[in-house]
């Protein structure tokens, strides 16, 4: 009866009493130890996973940052830059001022008045004989002059009688200057070259180069001219600005001395024109030119050279208008300055950053407010620096905003799904443990309950088998505590709220007992068990956990050997460590197999096909166990030759 307890008991677990896994020790160590390892192994996996995730995020945010700026660069974003430089502009118009220059228009009315082209001299004589009562601040004049006429007198004897007079010239294609003739030359004070420059993508005016040179002759744009004239100061030049009196003119010789025009707003309706015609009906007009500086020049469609402007949406702007705009600009310092591209660098920058970590440290719907900010940022930023003058580049910190989101958002994605993947199977793993366990648990019950039913059942059971029976009980509820002490251990090991058993220990004595236990197996295939130089060496820490390591070396050297074979098992220690090795002369493994060994379920094809029975957990678990020790383990092994695994472990100090 007794036996047949026992043999229940021996043949409902998993392993048989001929095995050696058949111990419940091992069994309750495997269960303990698997639990620990898979939760050990995926966290040290979610580790790696996490930091390499990590870089890829951070490469990607960089490359985001970077393609940005490339694509702004690109005639399409340049282009693209332009456009949204007029949104700002028109969004952010200057308040209306009071304009410091006029126009003195020779419009249709003048033109018909005087006799169409022929009389536009004598009309800008008359005109500026009108207003010279009035003192203009100075006065130039938007007509070339380059030849003689018979008219000539009179606009000759204005121009002597006006003083500040600034005339102008124009770079020919043939790449020299047309001036205006020597007669009306000597009466200017300068003379002002008004060539403009118009956007080669969409013939908009939106800056101005202050100089102009063919070869080495330079000239000033009139604009700029009539300035100085009004000042009565010259240009003092360096590499960044112009300075004309007091007036610093942020225009950098690396940009051609480029300014940009603030055109006067759509509320302003432009730069006041009075006509010679009108001036002739209304002489009182002329006080309106007082202390002004007069641009005089072409109104009429027909002959004016016109100018569309961000402002004019399509209309047209007379050539003389342009001008006076420059001259506001200059006049009353509205300057519109470039952001410094190290601050469109870094803010390119800042966004993919932004725009990584919102969806690093959220997911759902934190990251897509973190990632909506990032684009309201990319938008506000060249917004708010506009209105203090200061022109943001707008396509690379969009260009970067828009792609790093996308990449984010897509990365996040990949690794939420990857995640729930890793979780589902570490899931699984974790309920074929726990299943294991609770049928492990079961089993010392099961022999408990049987044999107590017995004792109550025949209650003249002979004394011996009454014994016998205490005893089974006895040795069953010791091993159900010890295993639930183990896997209460293992649990809170791997939950880190426990510090592994630090015991010292023989190895050499963990390696007989092994060796024990391992016998019936290596007798049943025949194979002899060597113990050679075992190393002497005390080592510390979980006494329990190594012998589960040395056993699994050990069985598996014999499981994976032919019989007839042996297997040695040996080591040494030195001053700082022991080693232990276990060699067979078994099926051996290729380098490839080798290298994956330790990966969790896995087994060679060879190991298949020996018809040994195997879960492929063991030496992951014995690596875990390994590592926890602070050693390492090593294999060497040839196909057919044999195998050897060398533990390296520290050796405990005196
Ligand atoms: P199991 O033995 O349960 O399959 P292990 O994790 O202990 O799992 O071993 C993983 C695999 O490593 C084995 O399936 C086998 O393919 C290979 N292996 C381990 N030890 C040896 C050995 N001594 N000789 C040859 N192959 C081995």
């Amino acid at each position: 009866m007794n036996s047949g307890a026992r043999r229940t008991t021996a043949n409902s677990s998993p392993y048989s009493v001929l095995d050696p896994r058949g111990s419940r020790k091992w069994a309750a160590n495997h269960l303990c130890a698997s639990i620990y390892s898979i939760r050990r192994q995926a966290a040290n996996l979610a580790k790696s996973m996490q930091r390499k995730t990590h870089a890829v995020l951070a490469a990607l945010m960089v490359a985001s940052a970077l393609a940005a700026l490339v694509l702004s660069w690109t005639a399409l974003g340049r282009q693209f830059d332009t456009y949204a430089y007029d949104f700002f502009f028109r969004l952010e118009p200057p308040a209306p001022w009071q304009p410091q220059s006029i126009i003195l228009a020779l419009d249709e009315e003048t033109l018909t008045k005087y006799g169409g082209l022929t009389g536009m001299r004598s009309a800008l004589a008359d005109g500026l004989e009108k207003i010279r009562p009035a003192q203009p601040a100075a006065v130039a004049i938007d007509f070339i002059l380059p030849d003689a006429s018979p008219s000539d007198g009179p606009l000759e004897a204005a121009f002597a009688n006006t003083p500040n007079l600034v005339l102008s010239c124009d770079l020919l294609p043939n790449g020299r200057w047309e001036d205006p003739i020597e007669r009306f030359r000597t009466h200017a004070v300068a003379v002002g070259e008004v060539h403009a420059d118009l956007d080669k993508f969409d013939a908009i005016s939106r800056d101005l180069p202050l100089e102009k040179a063919a070869g080495n002759d330079r000239r000033w744009t009139l604009a700029l001219e009539t300035f100085m004239a009004v000042n009565h100061a010259g240009v003092i030049e360096s590499p960044d600005d112009l300075l004309v009196g007091t007036t610093r003119i942020p225009s950098a010789d690396s940009t051609g001395r480029t300014l940009r025009i603030r055109f006067t707003p759509p509320s302003m309706n432009g730069i006041p024109p009075v006509s010679i015609a009108e001036l002739d009906r209304h002489p009182e007009l002329a006080a309106r030119f007082a202390g002004k500086a007069v641009f005089a020049g072409v109104t009429a469609q027909t002959l004016s050279d016109r100018y569309s402007t961000p402002y004019t949406n399509g209309a047209i702007m007379p050539g003389i208008e342009f001008h006076a705009n420059l001259y506001e600009t200059i006049a009353r310092r509205m300057f519109l300055t470039d952001a410094p591209l190290t601050w469109v660098f870094a803010l390119s920058f800042i966004l993919a950053a932004a725009s990584g970590l919102a969806f690093l440290f959220t997911g759902g719907w934190p990251a897509n407010l973190g990632a909506f900010l990032v684009l309201v940022a990319s938008q506000a930023i060249p917004a708010l620096a506009f209105s203090h003058g200061i022109v943001w580049e707008w396509m690379p910190g969009t260009f970067t905003a828009v792609i790093a989101i996308a990449l984010a958002a897509t990365w996040r994605h990949l690794i939420v799904r990857r995640q729930l993947t890793v979780a589902e199977n570490e899931k699984t793993r974790y309920q074929r443990s726990m299943q294991f366990a609770i049928h492990e648990l079961r089993t010392p019950l099961t022999a408990i309950q049987g044999s107590s039913e017995l004792i109550s059942r025949y209650g003249s059971m002979p004394e011996a088998k009454r014994k016998e029976m205490a005893d089974l009980i006895n040795a069953e509820s010791k091993r159900l505590a010890r295993m639930i002490e183990t896997f209460l251990s293992v649990e809170k090991l791997s939950a880190g709220q426990m510090e592994m058993k630090q015991e010292r220990f023989l190895l050499a004595e963990i390696v007989k007992r092994c060796a024990e236990r391992a016998k019936p197996l290596a007798e049943a295939k025949n194979i002899a068990v060597h113990l050679e130089d075992l190393p002497a060496a005390q080592i510390s820490g979980d006494r329990e956990l190594m012998e589960y390591a040395v056993y699994n070396l050990l069985t598996n050297a014999i499981k994976y050997s032919p019989s007839g074979t042996q297997v040695t098992l040996f080591g040494e220690d030195n001053k700082n460590e022991v080693r232990l090795s276990v060699q067979d002369q078994g099926i051996g493994m290729d380098k490839k197999e080798v290298s994956r060994i330790f990966e969790k379920f896995y087994r060679t094809k060879r190991a298949e096909q020996s018809g040994e029975a195997g879960t492929g957990i063991g030496l992951s678990i014995v690596e875990q166990i390994v590592v926890q020790h602070g050693g390492s383990i090593h294999v060497e092994s040839e196909p057919g030759k044999g195998s050897r695994f060398t533990l390296v472990l520290k050796r405990a100090y005196d």
